[in-house]
């Protein structure tokens, strides 16, 4: 390494991308190649992380790293821990070997182009920079409105969050050593960034086609990512439950009030709506509090077991 260079690494977790990683690998080396020569004095490295992928995944990684080892380098985990956790060992892996780390998709859905952009907002003072969607052109109807429903709800419960930002960020070391003391399992991390503070900047992009392969996220993944990225960030459905109740409380008071009266004026009617209706009503509202007061303590429950967010089984550096 010359002195005075700054080293910039690229993350990329991958699950089952045997077939992506090809074009990938091709396409960011020869990409890297044109920065590294740029006027930005920079040198860069990658890191795919294996995310207990079962096939050709690791393989791959292992030729790349053997090729180019100081280009590119491996960690492999032992067992599949999702996009988040896979992101988060490759990056406390990595941290103390460079200046700051990108994070990025395997599938070349962000724009790589971009990163020279990244790399200069952060030459320039900025310890992170957010890339944001500048469209969804290439989204389905549907993936584009519940990310857009998602985003507003965020920002509803009052989660800090970068809109249109996803996992495509540029941090430096000291925001990345700030991550590493946040401890939690249930990890969001396109909350904890925001949390985290420090300068930043944002860099906008268009979204791209997968260039191969096929979504590793099913509407059933997004939705549970959804869950705990508003469960782990914010206790505010708990204050809408209480509200739901305080105000469920007072039109029965004022229903008591009703009923007394007319008991006592003598004109009450045996009314079947007018009594199971409130009870639909009411259990329902109930059962859908406890629900919510459930997915807390569960969250709680995983938390204080305190166990390892992801178990490595072989890096290459
Ligand atoms: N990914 C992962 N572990 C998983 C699922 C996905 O590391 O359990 C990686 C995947 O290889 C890709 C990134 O997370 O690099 C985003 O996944 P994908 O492109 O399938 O999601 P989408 O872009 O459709 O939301
Ligand atoms: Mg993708």
């Amino acid at each position: 390494m010359e002195i005075g260079k700054k080293k910039i690494g690229i993350i990329i977790p991958c699950y089952k991308e045997e077939e992506v990683l090809p074009i990938t690998n091709k396409t960011l080396l020869k990409y890297l190649e044109t920065i590294d020569h740029d006027k930005l004095n920079i040198e860069t490295f990658i890191v795919y992380v294996n995310d207990g992928s079962k096939d050709k995944t690791w393989e791959l990684i292992q030729t790349y790293h053997s090729e180019n080892p100081n280009k590119i380098k491996g960690i492999n985990l032992a067992k599949n821990a999702g996009h988040q956790k896979a992101l988060l060992s490759g990056l406390l892996t990595f941290k103390d070997k460079a200046d700051a780390l990108i994070s990025i998709d395997a599938d070349l859905q962000d724009d790589i182009t971009i990163i020279g952009e990244m790399i200069k907002q952060f030459l320039a003072g900025s310890d992170v920079v957010y890339g944001a969607r500048k469209e969804r052109k290439t989204d389905t109807f549907f993936k584009k409105y519940t990310a857009l429903f998602f985003y507003k709800l965020m920002l509803r419960m009052k989660i800090d969050l970068v809109y249109n930002h996803a996992d495509y960020r540029l941090t430096s070391k000291r925001v990345l050593d700030a991550l590493s003391q946040y401890g939690e399992t249930h990890l969001f991390l396109r909350g904890i960034f925001p949390a985290i503070g420090f300068n930043s900047s944002i860099v906008y992009y268009n979204r791209l086609e997968r260039a191969a392969g096929e979504s590793k996220y099913p509407f059933k993944k997004m939705l549970a990512f959804a869950i705990d990225g508003i469960t782990s960030f914010s206790v505010h459905p708990l204050r809408i439950v209480t509200g739901i109740g305080l105000f469920i409380f007072l039109i029965s008071l004022l229903l008591s009030g009703y009923a007394l009266t007319s008991y006592l004026m003598g004109n009450t009617m045996r009314g079947w709506v007018s009594t199971v209706l409130p009870i639909y009503f009411i259990g329902g509202i109930q059962l859908l509090s406890v629900g919510i007061l459930g997915e807390y303590i569960g969250k709680i429950y995983i938390e204080v077991k305190k166990r390892p967010r992801y178990i490595v089984e072989k890096i290459l550096e």
